[in-house]
């Protein structure tokens, strides 16, 4: 009796009333296919009944206990709270901790003396064993069958019972006309079932398969993970299609300065810079435009093979435009072309905010006649009146400070230039894959010659003065330092207000030395000239927000000290590590850590001290904080994966990328018939993905 479709509004299945209806239609479940695709979050293991007693750490566990007692504990001076649930049974306690209310009113329905069922993972904090974010839900002794069962265990809808929530899924799934998403070739290769039978299995999981399951890995999670990667892939594989379908000048040079230039380097292209830059000039050559994303730990000289690239291009007779994100680094870059590419002849220019008009358009003369033919700016460059003779290659520095439509402004200054854009963000592959899908990847995983590794050394605040003095050796020895002050999530202005401390402090401290204070809110011109100091030695203990991230080269810095380290994400210590160790000074960076230490800020802080590989800590990273996290804000286009996981499916990511990109090579632009239920599907997902 199959009377709905997936795409039938949810009012239509029985037990769906308007107010019900309503409550749904929040949580953006409006058609029956919506309701089917909300998937269990886990499964509640009953085959393992356990007491607290027996509890070890990271398993995760079904349990029946009683309430003790439900409190909140407010979390030092700030303004948040967790709240605590108490529970027994009789062969011991264990506390469940939530650092956020699933919702308003959530703790509240529990009491003391109640019996309840508890469904987590079981952690080790401070030799304690504890739930955090656990699933608790009361239950009723005599009606809760003591079965062998796998229970779905979904996410709750406030107003709406599991129970509740469970009859709907079942009656949807009695109901609907189930048609496959996947065309059937696709299914066959890849070995998935249909989703009919997928979504069947995923909310009654069949005991046979209860430990494929549990390893995310069961015929059914398979597919459906398959599937979501599979849009993504298939998103890609289409941009991409796109890419190689448009035309563009082929930059082939004329003449070849590139070993006149080389032959002026103080060092060697490492083997990696060489890889790098070969990809880029055979891309370059071809008629239609490069998509090339170089990644390259922070200091493995990416400059360098920009440089190159734009000189390629120069001596094909075409312009660059080189973007980076702020004024100091597009001088840095800016020095770095002049001091390589006058002496050949080329003509370089700085295009940045601080300009006077008279200057600026001096600039903009020489761009549109093609006197000059390099031209490194920072968002100054994407102006509406900056205009171009013969822009052929464009690239992007420090690519993930900029939005989508920042660089595709850059872009459109020509009809189609090659394109190249650059991060020292090293990303895992999965994600990789994923954001940059549609982008060719060159990895420079190669430091130059005579680095010596920065040594990283945690420090509690008991060791402040050894800290002070080794600062003041090396400062004596006639080297400069860098002070990070934390992080501060909740306002900017307590960041601030800890920065200035701190730069009072580190005054007193060192009164024999300049120290300049670098933060936010200052101006950019303001902030570009204490960086100026900094690098021309004028200050010598730079005490800074974490404005000075990115990119800028001070070979003469070489101590890193970062406050509150436990406050930074992985990815953020690695890059502010990244501004030490650039010159043949040894360089060292401390981690500073306060006493009210969290597991994972020590994990960080070790996983800091055993590894300098930007890939390995992105890596961890990820792992720790998950996607959206991991890449902030200001990436887009990445959908909010249901059961994806881009750490425990590269698997079944790459298996996805094939079958996307298989198609799309047979079938460019999804007009043949066996595609058209894809190109609707894939429509139907690009709305529901932010960005
Ligand atoms: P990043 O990849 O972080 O952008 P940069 O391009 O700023 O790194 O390079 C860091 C430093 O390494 C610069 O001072 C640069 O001159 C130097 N450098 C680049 N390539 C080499 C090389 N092959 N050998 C030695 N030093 C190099
Ligand atoms: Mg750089």
């Amino acid at each position: 009796m199959s009377t709905l479709k997936l795409d039938t509004p949810l009012q239509y299945l029985k037990g769906v009333g308007p107010k019900l209806g309503t409550l749904l239609a929040k949580r953006d479940l409006r058609s029956v296919g919506d309701l089917l695709h909300v998937f269990p979050r886990g499964y509640e293991d009953r085959r393992a009944m356990r007491s607290i007693r027996s509890l070890v750490p990271n398993q995760t566990v079904s349990l029946k206990a009683q309430v003790v007692r439900v409190r909140s504990i407010p979390l030092g001076r700030t303004r948040r709270k967790i709240w605590e649930i108490v529970l027994k049974d009789e062969t011991g306690q264990i506390s469940c901790k939530y650092f956020r209310s699933p919702y308003r009113g959530y703790f509240e329905r529990f009491e003391p003396h109640q019996t309840v069922r508890v469904v987590g993972k079981v952690i080790l904090y401070r030799n304690n064993l504890e739930f955090h974010h656990p699933d608790i839900h009361p239950i009723n002794v005599s009606e809760e069958a003591e079965k062998d069962e796998l229970i779905p265990l979904y996410t709750e809808i406030e107003g709406l019972s599991q129970n509740k929530f469970q009859k709907l899924i079942q009656a949807a799934l009695q109901l609907t006309e189930i048609e496959d998403s996947l065309p059937e070739e696709i299914r066959k290769k890849s070995e998935l079932i249909s989703l009919k039978q997928a979504l069947q299995e995923i909310h009654n999981p069949p005991l046979e398969h209860a430990e494929k399951i549990l390893k995310w890995r069961s015929p059914a999670q398979i597919r459906l993970i398959f599937e979501e990667l599979f849009w993504v892939e298939l998103n890609l594989a289409l941009k991409k299609s796109g890419h190689q379908l448009e035309k563009a000048l082929p930059v082939k040079a004329k003449l070849s300065r590139k070993g006149e230039l080389l032959s002026r380097l103080p060092f060697e292209l490492t083997q990696a810079q060489i890889r790098a830059y070969e990809e880029i000039k055979t891309d370059l050559a071809k008629p239609h435009p490069m998509h090339r994303l170089v990644q390259g730990d922070v200091g493995s000289g990416k400059t360098l093979v920009a440089l190159l690239s734009a000189l390629e291009a120069a001596d094909a007779g075409f312009q660059t435009a080189l973007m980076a994100p702020t004024e100091i680094l597009a001088e840095q870059h800016y020095r770095n072309a002049v001091k390589l590419m006058e002496p050949l002849g080329i003509q370089v220019r700085l295009l940045v905010g601080s300009l006077k008009t008279k200057e600026r358009n001096q600039i903009l003369e020489d761009l549109i006649s093609g006197e000059a033919q390099i031209c490194v700016g920072t968002h100054a460059l994407i102006q509406k009146d900056v205009e171009f003779q013969r822009l052929g290659l464009t690239i992007v520095d420090e690519q993930h400070r900029f939005g989508v439509q920042q660089r595709n402004l850059l872009k459109s200054k020509a009809v189609s230039p090659h394109f190249l854009v650059m991060t020292a963000t090293p990303i895992p592959r999965t994600l990789a894959m994923t954001v940059y899908g549609d982008l060719d990847v060159s990895v420079i995983n190669e430091m130059p010659k005579g680095r010596q590794p920065i040594v990283t050394r945690k420090a509690f605040e008991s060791k402040r003065s050894l800290v002070t003095g080794f600062v003041k050796e090396q400062l004596q020895k006639g080297r400069q330092a860098y002070v990070v002050c934390p992080l501060v999530e909740e306002s900017e202005a307590m960041e601030l207000k800890n920065a200035q401390d701190e730069y009072l402090r580190i005054q007193k401290e060192f009164p024999e030395y300049k120290v300049g204070l670098l933060h936010g809110k200052m101006k950019t011109a303001d902030k570009d000239e204490i960086m100026r100091a900094f690098r021309d030695n004028q200050i010598q203990i730079l005490v800074s927000t974490t404005v000075i991230e990115v990119g800028v080269d001070v070979p003469n810095a070489n101590i890193m000290v970062i406050e509150q380290a436990e406050r930074f994400g992985l990815s953020q210590l690695h890059q502010l590590r990244g501004r030490v160790g650039r010159g043949e000074h040894k360089s060292f960076c401390i981690l500073m850590l306060g006493y009210a230490l969290s597991e994972e800020g020590r994990q960080r802080a070790e996983i800091m001290e055993q590894t300098t590989d930007g890939f390995k800590i992105s890596e961890a990273d990820l792992e720790m904080r998950g996607p959206g996290e991991f890449l902030g804000t200001r990436q887009s286009g990445l959908p909010g994966f249901r059961l994806a996981n881009l750490v425990r499916d590269l698997d079944l990511l790459q298996k996805a990328r094939k079958a996307a990109f298989d198609w799309v090579s047979k079938d460019p632009s999804l007009q043949k018939i066996e595609s058209h239920g894809l190109k609707e599907h894939l429509d139907r997902q690009l709305e529901n993905w932010v960005g």
